[in-house]
């Protein structure tokens, strides 16, 4: 056998069997070895010499085959018999189950047996096949599949059902796996007919058997180096997505021939021309008016262009409770599960906290990606009164965390107007709220946890170490590294006493707000629009030992905030809102250093006619003794821009004349119309 041979026959798996066994190669012992898949695996393992010699199990054993027919759901194979060529037993180094009966119970007993088989063996590694469908929602499915695919994955999740000798278990959930003779390309094939008239952005992903084969490959690879030495179990899991395709394409391309979508591509000017004609020559068909004709024509356009454009549009709105076919989005809730996704060799994803960059600022994730959201991966770990310090999971959110605070007495030194936003969101973005001690929340963080994708680590990192900084706000880590857990510091429940003032602009100096506002604890300068006549002047004063709490805020919110607070917390006025807001604006902050923003600010305010901007909110970063950023020691303002193609060009120049630095969670003129 030649190692560049990929595909070959059952009986070339016969021909590796012991007896050809090659020193290098593992041996393997593989169910489902006959199925579509397992053929392929085998065929390639063996070529590229990862396997020496493949041991097939199967219910149905061909004649022909040295091993015995072995029903898994209720026997364990023997393999006392299988001899090496110095009629030793052989070493078998790893069990590869692909095999199913997709039956809970069966399957279950399928992996008992497997595990006994492996302890009379002295078999160290285990590889599962089991599914994305994993991470489906379960209010959605209650498939017997999903169900079988989970308890057997806690199965040998769980140490205590495993033998002492399993050293590792590596759990693969492949998603749609496409090959030659695979269920999912006769599928594909079937639908090519209709191809052409599947609308474009109905997406799922699909898992080429080679990626899959060179997964499986690289894992034995890489085990046989660095994992099998190790005396400690491990138990691995790892989601592989495969790329995100149009379905339309990827039927086009399983088509036998090409005579659907030539007749289609025929048929499309043809039925404009007609259109044409019909206007032209009027004609009387069958006694029918050239109106009625026409309207059904326009009728047949709508439709057409209803169900191409209009309707993935509406099922792209309700994906989030679409789940299998056009599933677009996941919300892990364990660390298991986010590592399983977010595995670099997924490279078509977008890692989300509250995601409000798909509801607020206009970046939808693109039908070629899938969504990986960590809103549900919120748990609150622990408090520590002593150190006065929380830990929370990076999904956690201010509307979640604030008022488990104040339950124990306790409270943030600052959080921002609107409670929707992810901690894990804080870090890498300069989430920011009124404070000057702790302008931003990433001021209040002591310790991360977090996974990086390229190294595959998970790093721990306290803010006294050399490198905290270079993580926070670091935009080159964006979509690089996940933020798992978070160590925020906390102060005793505090309210406060706001003071308001309103001030003539033109009396506004922004060049002393530094010098200004360090007398205050909190504050903020709202502008309605550049060209106003006045601005309004918000401090809030903390009081922390209050005895009554007249006069006093629970909350420092301005009026914008806590109107979205109210919103988000139900669903369809979120909808509803972010729907609106979307449409009508778009919302960006820019960060300047004190003598620009001067600069910017007499720009912006010269020319009504042209900066048609609303809703300013300016404020000062202070800068901080221990760690520091680009962000520190800025000028902010936040900007509301109406959507429309003179305003974000005007946003354009200002940002190519000022290059001020970007609030990376809200929209980026930069990102989306310069680079
Ligand atoms: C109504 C409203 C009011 C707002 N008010 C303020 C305000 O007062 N002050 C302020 O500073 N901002 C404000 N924002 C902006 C907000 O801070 C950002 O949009 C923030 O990034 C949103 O958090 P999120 O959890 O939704 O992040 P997402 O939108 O989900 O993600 C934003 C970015 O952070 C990254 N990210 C998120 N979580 C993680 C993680 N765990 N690991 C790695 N990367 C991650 C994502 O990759 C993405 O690039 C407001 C937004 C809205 C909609």
């Amino acid at each position: 056998m030649t190692n560049s041979k990929i595909e070959v026959s059952n009986r070339d798996i016969y021909d590796a069997l012991p007896e050809t066994a090659r020193t290098t190669g593992s041996t393997i012992l593989m169910t489902g070895a006959f199925g579509g898949i397992g053929q392929q695996l085998s065929a390639y393992l063996l070529a590229q010499g990862t396997a020496a010699s493949i041991i097939p199990i199967s219910r149905r054993s061909p004649e022909n085959s040295p091993i015995n027919s072995y029903n898994l759901t209720t026997e364990v194979p023997d393999l006392k018999n299988i001899k090496n060529g110095e009629n030793e037993p052989v070493k078998i180094d790893w069990i590869v189950h692909l095999a199913t009966t997709c039956k809970v119970e069966e399957d279950l007993q399928m992996l008992r047996n497997l595990l006994q088989c492996a302890e009379e063996n002295n078999i160290s590694n285990f590889l599962y096949m089991s599914s994305w469908v994993v991470h489906f929602p379960e209010a959605y499915l209650h498939d017997e599949y999903i169900k079988m695919k989970r308890q057997c994955e806690q199965f040998l999740s769980d140490k205590r059902n495993l033998p002492d000798c399993i050293k590792t278990v590596q759990i693969i959930r492949p998603s749609v796996v496409i090959g030659k003779g695979l269920a999912w390309s006769n599928v594909l094939t079937d639908l090519s007919a209709i191809a052409p008239i599947i609308p474009k952005a109905f997406t799922r992903s699909f898992l080429s058997i080679k990626e899959l084969n060179q997964t499986i490959e690289s894992i034995i690879n890489h085990n046989k180096i660095s994992i099998s030495n190790t005396e400690n179990l491990q138990v691995l899991t790892l989601t592989l997505l495969g790329q995100r395709a149009s379905l339309s394409e990827k039927a086009a391309e399983h088509a036998p021939s090409d005579i659907p979508s030539t007749i289609w591509k025929l048929i499309k000017p043809l039925f404009g021309a007609i259109a044409i004609l019909l206007l032209i020559w009027s004609p009387n068909i069958l006694g029918i008016s050239r109106e009625i004709i026409l309207c059904l024509f326009a009728i047949t356009y709508l439709l057409i262009s209803f169900y191409q454009k209009i309707l993935p549009l509406i099922l792209a709105k309700i994906s989030d409770y679409l789940a299998g076919f056009f599933y677009i989005r996941f919300e892990p809730e364990t660390e298991v599960d986010i590592l399983a996704l977010v595995d670099c060799r997924n490279s078509n994803i977008r890692i989300r906290g509250y995601d409000n960059a798909r509801l607020y600022f206009r970046n939808p994730n693109s039908s070629e990606y899938t969504t990986i959201s960590l809103k549900k991966f919120n748990k609150i770990l622990s408090v520590d009164t002593k150190k006065m310090t929380i830990r929370v999971q990076s999904g956690t959110h201010f509307a979640q965390l604030l008022p488990y605070l104040e339950q124990q007495g306790l409270w943030l030194d600052n959080y921002p107007n609107y409670h929707f936003i992810s901690i894990g969101a804080c870090i890498l973005t300069a989430v920011h709220g009124s404070s000057l001690s702790y302008s931003f929340i990433a001021d209040l963080v002591t310790w991360i946890r977090y996974y990086d994708r390229q190294t595959d680590k998970i790093i721990e990192i306290k803010r006294d170490e050399k490198d905290f900084s270079q993580v926070i706000f670091n935009t080159e880590k964006l979509g690089e590294i996940v933020i798992l857990e978070v160590e925020l510091k906390v102060c005793k429940r505090t309210y406060y006493r706001l003071t308001s003032e309103e001030k003539e602009l033109d009396e506004l100096r922004f060049d002393d707000l530094q010098n200004f506002v360090r007398q205050e604890q909190h504050y903020e300068v709202r502008v309605n629009k550049p060209y106003a006549k006045k601005a309004y002047l918000q401090s809030y004063e903390e009081i922390s030992d209050a005895t009554s709490k007249e006069g006093l805020l629970d909350i420092k919110a301005d009026r914008i905030g806590s109107i979205w607070n109210v919103m988000q917390k139900n669903k369809f006025n979120s909808w509803l809102s972010s729907n609106i807001t979307q449409q009508a604006s778009i919302n960006y902050e820019w960060f300047f250093q004190p003598e620009d923003f001067t600069r910017f600010w007499a720009e912006i305010r010269g020319d009504r006619q042209t900066y048609r901007m609303y809703k300013l909110l300016i404020r000062y970063n202070a800068k901080r003794e221990d760690v520091n950023t680009p962000y520190h020691g800025t000028i902010s303002i936040d900007i509301e821009i109406p959507v429309s193609r003179a305003m974000i060009e005007c946003s354009k120049q200002l940002f190519l004349k000022y290059r001020p630095l970007e609030h990376q969670g809200k929209y980026s003129i930069e990102k989306n119309h310069i680079n």
